[in-house]
C-alpha cells in the first residue's frame, strides 16, 4: 500500500475520533482519541506520527506508525517510555536511548510496525523525581531502593492508555519488542492480544551495567546476556503461546 493511502486511512481515524468528546464521559472512564496524523521521516526510516489525547493521565502520547497497521495481526510493537536525559541528552545512566534507537532502526526496516512513545518519564515518577532518585543513587542506593525511598513503587508505569492506543489503531494482535515481562502481562490484562515477544535487550555500558543488573535482579527484566540467540528465544516464546510467526 502506498504512503498516500496509508495516510488517508490514518486520517480517517482523526475524523472518526473528532466527535468522540470527553463531554458526557463519566468520571474515571478512559477516553483515548486520535487528534492528528502527519508524515514523520526519521533517520531510521519513514513513519507516520499519530498524536493521541486521553482523559486518564492527560499526557500527550504519540505512536510512530510504519506501513499499514489498521486491522492487521502480528504487528511488531515497541512501547517506549519517555526519558529526557537518555533519549534527548544521551545520558549513559540508563539504556533508554539505545532501546529507542534500536527499536526505530528495527521497525524502520519492516513493512509495518508501531512504536508507542509514552510520556511516562522515570518509570512513571516524572522528571524531577527521577533526578531526586539519581541523587539518592549517587549516595549509594540502587535504582529500586531510590524509588522506594521517595515513596514510589519500583515501577509506576501503567499501560492502560497504551492498550487503548493500539485499539484506536485497530490492531488485531501484536508481537511485543521487550525484555520486560510486566509489559506483556499488563497489555494482556488490558485486553491486547499479544501473539509473542521479540527480545529487545541492548548491551550494557560501563555506567548503566549496575542499573541494568538491578532491573534484572529486582524487577524481572531480561538482560542482553539472557537473551541468547534472538531466534531461539522468540521461538521458545512462540511455542509457549501457541502463536504463529510474525509477518516480518
Ligand atoms: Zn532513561
Amino acid at each position: 500500500m502506498s504512503t498516500a493511502q496509508e495516510v488517508k486511512r490514518l486520517d480517517d481515524l482523526v475524523a472518526r475520533d473528532r466527535d468522540y468528546a470527553y463531554a458526557g464521559i463519566e468520571a474515571g472512564k478512559l477516553c483515548v482519541r486520535i487528534v492528528a496524523v502527519a508524515d514523520l521521516p526519521t533517520r531510521s526510516g519513514d513513519f507516520h506520527v499519530v498524536a493521541f489525547a486521553n482523559n486518564l493521565d492527560e499526557k500527550e502520547h504519540i505512536a510512530l506508525v510504519r506501513g499499514d497497521v489498521l486491522g492487521q495481526s502480528d504487528v511488531p510493537v515497541r512501547m517506549h517510555s519517555e526519558c529526557l536525559t537518555g533519549d534527548a541528552i544521551g545520558s549513559l545512566r540508563c539504556d533508554c536511548r539505545d532501546q529507542l534507537d534500536a527499536a526505530l532502526k528495527t521497525l524502520g526496516q519492516m513493512d509495518r510496525g508501531i512504536l508507542l512513545y509514552l510520556r511516562q518519564e522515570g518509570r512513571g515518577i516524572g522528571l524531577l523525581n527521577k533526578i531526586r532518585a539519581y541523587q539518592l543513587q549517587d549516595q549509594g542506593l540502587d535504582t529500586v531502593d531510590a524509588n522506594l525511598a521517595l515513596g514510589f513503587h519500583d515501577d509506576e508505569r501503567d499501560y492502560a492508555v497504551a492498550a487503548r492506543m493500539l485499539a484506536s489503531l485497530e490492531v488485531e494482535s501484536i508481537w511485543l519488542m521487550t525484555n520486560n515481562p510486566r509489559k506483556l502481562q499488563q497489555l494482556e490484562h488490558y485486553g491486547v492480544r499479544v501473539a509473542g515477544r521479540i527480545p529487545h535487550a541492548q548491551p550494557p555500558n560501563a555506567h548503566n551495567r549496575f542499573y541494568l543488573e538491578t532491573k534484572a535482579a529486582r524487577s524481572g527484566h531480561l538482560l542482553f546476556s539472557d537473551e541468547g540467540g534472538v531466534d531461539e528465544s522468540a521461538k521458545r516464546e512462540t511455542e509457549s503461546r501457541g502463536a504463529s510467526s510474525p509477518s516480518e
